[in-house]
């Protein structure tokens, strides 16, 4: 029996099962290898790490975490969750079953691009989720916003700090009158006419076509794609979740602590604010959350 089972090896749950090993607790990380950030060669933002490739940042961060004698790491999918009489146990594809008092759960999104020819070969690269993580590197050049939902028009309302820029509606997400007056205020060019395809040898982007022909020169597009949690596991706990501006996350206090006692979520499934840093912090104080409560059952 461990004493903790972190779901999720990424920003968030290294992050958790480090502090956790830090207590001295029994823990076994389980994780599928698939962190949100991988079609990106760099990640941005993250402090002492601007710059560095994803999987290396992870690498390094795994190396430090296995120094603790209490931790595990197991690769691979956990696909099964259920309360047993003294915590809960953790099924994997490989038909192991693992057992903890406590969970922490982190194990993020996954991203659900609007369907453009094109557009998932240029993921991480032109085609882009935030500015604050890669706007720097596509600055003063032209750049799109592809709507995808009602808050897209907000996300382009930021861009014009990085280059000039087009909004594209997709004939479904047209700015209402507040946001029409901040374009205008901003800069921002209007195209109602859909995006129809990517153009360039990818993944670099020379422009978008449009459904009348039109061709419109971009560096980079910004989108916000629909999110979904990577794993039923919260549900099948039975934890509730919420609706954020792109997608359903789980609901947590300030501890990360979610409305299932014994279970912990952190990270980008856990939040609508999606950065590697925020999934960092959560995962810290899931970790120290999921400790403290060991410490209350101990003193009674
Ligand atoms: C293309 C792209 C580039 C980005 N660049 C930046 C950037 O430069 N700077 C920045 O701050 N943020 C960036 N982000 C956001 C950042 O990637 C996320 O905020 C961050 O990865 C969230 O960390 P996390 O630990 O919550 O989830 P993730 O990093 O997504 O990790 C979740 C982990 O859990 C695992 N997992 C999921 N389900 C299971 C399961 N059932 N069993 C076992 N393991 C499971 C996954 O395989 C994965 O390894 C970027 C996002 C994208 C999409």
């Amino acid at each position: 029996m461990y004493d903790v089972i972190v779901v999720g090896g990424s920003f968030a749950g290294v992050s958790a099962a480090m502090q956790l090993a830090r207590a001295s607790q029994k823990v076994l990380m389980i994780d599928a290898g698939m962190p949100r950030n991988r079609f990106a060669d760099e990640a941005h933002g993250f402090l002492g790490q601007d710059g560095r490739a994803p999987a290396a940042i992870m690498r390094d961060a795994r190396c430090q975490l296995l120094r603790y004698p209490t931790i595990e790491i197991v690769s691979g999918e956990a696909v099964g969750a259920r309360a047993i009489g003294d915590g809960f146990a953790i099924e994997t594809s490989g038909g192991s079953e693992h057992r903890a008092r406590r969970l922490v759960l982190a194990t993020g999104v996954s991203d659900e691009l609007p369907p453009i020819p094109g557009m998932n070969e240029r993921w991480g690269a032109t085609v882009l989720h935030c500015p604050y993580c890669h706007g720097y590197e596509v600055r003063d050049h032209k750049l799109g916003v592809i709507a995808a939902h009602p808050m897209s028009a907000h996300q382009a309302i930021l861009i014009p700090d990085w280059g000039p820029t087009t909004y594209f509606t997709q004939g479904q997400f047209e700015p209402d009158t507040a946001e029409l007056d901040a374009f205008a205020a901003r800069g921002i060019t209007i195209e109602r006419t859909p995006v129809v395809e990517f153009v360039g040898d990818a993944p670099a982007l020379d422009g978008v076509r449009l459904a009348d022909g039109r061709f419109v020169e971009l560096a980079a597009v910004f989108t916000a794609p629909r999110t979904r949690p990577a794993t039923p596991l919260a549900t099948m706990l039975g934890c509730v979740h919420e609706d954020g501006p792109t997608g359903p996350y789980v609901k947590v206090d300030q501890w990360g602590a979610t409305s299932i006692a014994g279970v912990w979520a952190a990270g980008d499934a856990a939040t609508p604010m999606h950065n590697a840093t925020l999934a960092s912090a959560a995962g810290v104080l899931a970790g120290i959350g999921a400790h403290q409560a060991s410490v209350r059952a101990k003193a009674g």
